[in-house]
């Protein structure tokens, strides 16, 4: 049994390196231990891959937390605090996965804010109250 395990052992450490396989293409790697693709072609259309895509969710989130950030500036108009219901921001294509960061008072009240533009949760009305960061940062 001793014997059986270390040659186990001894062989797969021996086919470790020809076990490794290109990312892109599938195609087993021959040569240098530290190689990580079969070409320069593969390991350039991998990244391009990797950063496109990475680069799409960025875009992504940057593009809600922009539409976010807009939809309540357009109904904080006035600048003042405004209440509005959770339809009317839905309805704007407003996005609640997404903020910039949080901010809560000492008494634990929780604004949410996209930017400078925010929002709190009025628990009582069912509504949210919109703010901008100035109004907070007094
Ligand atoms: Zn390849």
């Amino acid at each position: 049994m001793g014997n059986g395990s270390t040659v186990q052992t001894n062989f797969r450490l021996m086919l470790k390196p020809n076990q490794k396989t290109c990312p892109e293409c599938g195609e087993k790697l021959i040569g240098r231990v530290d190689k990580k693709f079969c070409s320069d072609q593969c390991r350039n259309s991998f990244n391009n891959k990797l950063n496109s895509d990475s680069t799409n969710l960025v875009r992504n989130i940057n593009n809600i937390l922009r539409k976010n950030r807009r939809v309540l500036e357009e109904l904080n108009k006035k600048g003042s605090k405004t209440i509005v219901s959770k339809d009317i921001l839905l309805l704007k294509g407003f996005n609640f996965t997404y903020h910039t960061h949080t901010y809560t008072t000492q008494k634990g009240y929780k604004y949410f804010f996209c930017y400078e533009q925010g929002y709190l949760f009025l628990e009582d009305k069912n509504q949210y109250l919109l703010v901008t960061q100035r109004d907070e940062e007094k």
